[in-house]
């Protein structure tokens, strides 16, 4: 690791250093939430095509039973979160705005929540092309958010070479802690599923990238390396500057291996594929026993939560009773300003607390009126053209242009000479503008336009 150590960067450049605001949660071990009565499991979790239900209203299901087939490549398997009878496949709200297809669950109050699907299996004898299969049955997508399907993430084209297995262990958003923990408790999970994926991947190495505001968790990943004996410098994890965001593919790589993957391509031009830490846990905790996903670690958190804390919750888990079990009855009410759906910088605020956890929900937030009515009292001014949102963004861009274009509705313009599509919306510029001008904002609406306009 010397020769690696000395290309390694300090940091990407720019970038925000945001409140952490993680006391609350780093060192509580994860709890298991009990099992709602009501689940609703969207067809649509994941990036790529929604899956196609195969239960019928009124059929009894295990929990783990397969309910959904991956209808494509880029398309997923869901699973039963819980044993109980499909009342319904309809339309049900989802963070995304639109309401969207989902099966919904009732619960055998009296049934065992085992789960009673999969078969254990060895892995050991198992290829490359044997654990995408593996990958791709369990529903598995990246667990860090982005919710892209794990088995394609890990697919290597026949024209790319990968030797690196990149592990993203950084966490930046403030609030979040549900990797932390996932590290901590569950690092020689980690450890196999890094085996695992390198398998798949045919990389010769991996390393994990931890930010240095998480220790513990360092030492954790660390004391899973040595335990599993893989040959030195094979598995290796290092920390990294804390900084925001630093959990992005291309700024953990910048600062891993002080390499800047260029404009428009993918870390596996590189021969790199990242993987989240929590995805790669969960791998290994379901391959060998034949599952599917069925649950996730959610942090929830926030001024309005009194049980701050990771809690293990059901795929298809509604909001309300999340945060009904984690202290903040108040959430339906008048005290409740904003629930998120996420980290607060990347995150996507709710308009329902009927949305159910999916497979990509890392967090769910909740802040009071008091907690915003500071926020709430700013005023938009004009921009000063200060520069400092263009200090702030780590892509480089010129996020003060772009809302100028945006203003005027200028969408083609910002898309063609702009670069608006390297923006990945981490909201480090509305975060550093004075102005208090939605940039982020702004951005996203640009892009869903500019996709609409080529769908068309
Ligand atoms: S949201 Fe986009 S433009 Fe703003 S800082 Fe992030 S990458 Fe740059
Ligand atoms: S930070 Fe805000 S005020 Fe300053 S240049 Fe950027 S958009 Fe303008």
């Amino acid at each position: 690791m010397k020769l690696l150590n000395y290309f390694r960067g300090e940091a990407f450049q720019r970038g925000v250093h945001p409140p952490p605001a993680k006391g609350a949660t780093a060192h509580r071990a994860i709890r298991r939430l009990p099992f709602p009565p009501r689940v609703a499991v969207p067809l649509s979790q994941h990036i790529g095509k929604p899956s196609r239900a195969i239960v019928r209203p009124g059929e009894e299901v295990v929990r783990g039973q397969p309910i959904a087939a991956g209808d494509d490549w880029l398309s997923v398997p869901h699973h039963a979160p819980v044993t109980g009878v499909v009342e319904a496949i309809d339309l049900r709200p989802s963070a995304r705005g639109p309401w969207q297809p989902a099966i919904v669950i009732r619960s055998h109050p009296g049934a065992t929540q085992e789960d009673l699907w999969g078969e254990p299996r060895d892995m050991e004898p198992v290829d490359g092309p044997g654990i995408l299969a593996a990958v791709r049955e369990a529903g598995l997508v990246g667990l860090g958010g982005a919710a892209f399907p794990t088995h394609a993430k890990l697919s290597v084209p026949e024209s790319a070479r990968v030797h690196t297995l990149v592990v993203n262990g950084c966490e930046c958003e403030p609030y979040l802690t549900c990797d932390h923990r996932t590290m901590v408790e569950e690092a020689d999970h980690l450890v196999l599923g890094i085996r695992y994926a390198m398998r798949a991947t045919g990389a010769v190495r991996a390393i994990v990238g931890i930010e240095d505001n998480k220790p513990d968790a360092l030492a954790a990943v660390e004391a899973a390396i040595a335990r599993a004996r893989v040959p030195e410098g094979v598995v290796h994890a290092e920390a990294v500057p804390t900084k925001y965001p630093q959990g992005s593919e291309k700024m953990l790589i910048m600062a891993l291996f002080g390499a800047e993957i260029p404009s428009g391509a993918l870390p596996i031009s590189m021969g790199m594929v990242v993987n989240n830490v929590g995805t790669l846990a969960a791998m290994s905790a379901l391959l060998p026993r034949g599952r599917g996903l069925t649950e996730r670690v959610v942090t929830v958190a926030g001024p309005g939560i009194a049980r701050p804390g990771d809690y293990r919750v059901p795929i298809g888990t509604p909001l309300s009773f999340v945060l009904d079990h984690a202290g903040a009855p108040d959430a339906a009410g008048l005290d409740c300003r904003q629930v998120i759906l996420g980290g607060p910088m990347m995150g996507q605020s709710v308009a329902s607390l009927d949305v159910p956890v999916t497979k990509g929900a890392s967090g769910v937030l909740v802040f009071r009126h008091a907690d915003m009515a500071e926020r709430d009292r700013r005023r938009t001014y004009p921009c000063i053209k200060c520069g400092e949102c263009v200090e702030s963004c780590p892509m480089g861009l010129n996020p003060s242009a772009l809302g100028m274009l945006a203003a005027k509705r200028e969408y083609d313009l910002m898309g063609s000479s702009y670069h608006l599509g390297e923006c990945f919306e981490c909201g480090c510029c509305t975060y550093a503008c004075p102005s208090n001008i939605p940039l982020v904002q702004q951005f996203r609406v640009a892009k869903q336009i500019l996709r609409e306009r080529a769908v068309a």
